[in-house]
């Protein structure tokens, strides 16, 4: 019996985690839910988004997985999400893309898995507003220390890589590579622009790679990369990147296997690990029993793999294939047009995996 933390999220996230609790526990693997609620009417009702009671779970139960959570932009609370992967030090972000046969993509045969780092870069959440007594120091510092000027109505975000942040996610982006019989990692980057934070970023991969002689090592520039991605995707295998990019490309890629309702993910650190979609909380279909469950529930495949549980893992995938390559009981998104009177329901969906699980 594993315990696992279970966030519904908010949005269409309560329906999409629903879907995947019930094909979890049709596959026979035990399972006892620590439901922790998370988001939007919690920071209504408990004046934080994200209450302490929800990372002591996870810190109890080591694994969790999450409904998607929304993030009010420009104002409001902060990410959820960033939180909780910077909070729990979850700095492997894996987002594997890969076609199943029957949905609706323009390459066959596409097998990503990227590697986002998640606690570093733009995402580190280190601002300063426009005006803000720390975005006048920061202008004056740099213009006393470089000579260089930033606007005075400027707001200022903070782009920090590290030696030890890019180590540990360009390892664990070679150690999943050499485990799992991948030929080749690619490192994404902008080192010939931003020489000391994209620049540090290659050099340390690099340095990384030299400890991998059996896995051939690349390195390419984020805008070629994303041609070269719509192009050629078959060129590629596993992908690190900081944190921005990771984020930008993992969409683009989630867009080639099919779109984003079946691109699943894992927040993995050391200690802690946290299964969840890579689409956010698709707010306008929130209750419509409408949004498709597959990345929430192939994300429950990877937490499977991540528990041991490989045999449950592949019947699940199985079942989850067979109804894609089928292609009767998938909702709107994987229709030939977006308003086929056909789409099934998102526990339409889930119920039809339950009826193939062997
Ligand atoms: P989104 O991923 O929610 O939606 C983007 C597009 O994809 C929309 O057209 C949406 O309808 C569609 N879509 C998303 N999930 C789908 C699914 N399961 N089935 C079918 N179609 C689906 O992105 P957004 O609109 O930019 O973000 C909405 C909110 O989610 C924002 O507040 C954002 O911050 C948040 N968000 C949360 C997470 C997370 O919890 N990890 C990730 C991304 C975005």
């Amino acid at each position: 019996m594993y315990r696992i933390t279970l966030i519904p999220g908010d949005g269409t996230g309560p329906e999409i985690t629903e879907a995947a609790r019930r094909v979890l526990e049709a596959t026979g693997v035990g399972f006892e839910w620590d439901i922790q609620n998370a988001g939007e009417d919690v920071y209504e009702q408990e004046g934080t988004p994200l209450p302490e009671r929800v990372l002591e779970s996870i810190r109890r139960n080591r694994v969790a997985i999450k409904g998607p959570v929304t993030t009010p932009v420009g104002t409001g609370f902060r990410s959820v999400n960033v939180t909780l992967r910077q909070t729990l030090d979850l700095y492997s972000c894996v987002r594997p893309c890969k076609t199943y046969k029957g949905a609706k993509t323009r390459y066959e045969d596409i097998d990503l898995v990227i590697f986002r780092e998640n606690t570093e870069d733009l995402y580190a959440g280190i601002e300063f507003q426009k005006d803000s007594g720390g975005a006048k120091a920061i202008i004056d510092t740099v213009r006393k220390i470089s000579g260089r000027v930033i606007r005075q109505d400027s707001g200022i975000s903070i782009k920090p890589i590290s030696v030890f942040g890019t180590e540990r996610i360009v390892r664990a982006a070679f150690e999943y590579a050499r485990k799992n019989r991948r030929r080749k990692v690619t490192a994404v980057h902008k080192a010939n622009i931003m020489k000391f934070s994209d620049g540090l970023f290659l050099e340390v991969a690099r340095e990384v790679a030299r400890k991998y002689p059996d896995i051939e090592f690349e390195d390419k520039i984020i805008d070629n990369m994303c041609m070269q991605l719509v192009q050629k995707p078959g060129l590629y295998d596993v992908l690190v990147l900081p944190n921005l990019y990771g984020d930008i490309v993992s969409d683009l890629a989630a867009g080639l296997v099919g779109g984003l309702g079946l691109a699943p993910g894992a927040n993995i650190g050391d200690e802690y690990a946290v299964f969840e979609a890579t689409h956010g909380s698709a707010p306008k279909y929130k209750g419509l029993n409408k949004v498709n469950p597959l990345a929430v529930i192939l994300s429950g495949v990877m937490m499977l793999r991540h528990l041991g549980e490989t045999e449950a893992a592949d019947r699940l995938d199985n079942a989850v294939a067979s109804v894609i390559e089928e292609g009767r009981d998938v909702t709107y998104d994987m229709k030939p047009a977006p308003d086929d009177p056909g789409a099934a329901t998102t526990s339409g969906v889930a119920d039809a995996i339950i009826s193939r699980i062997t």
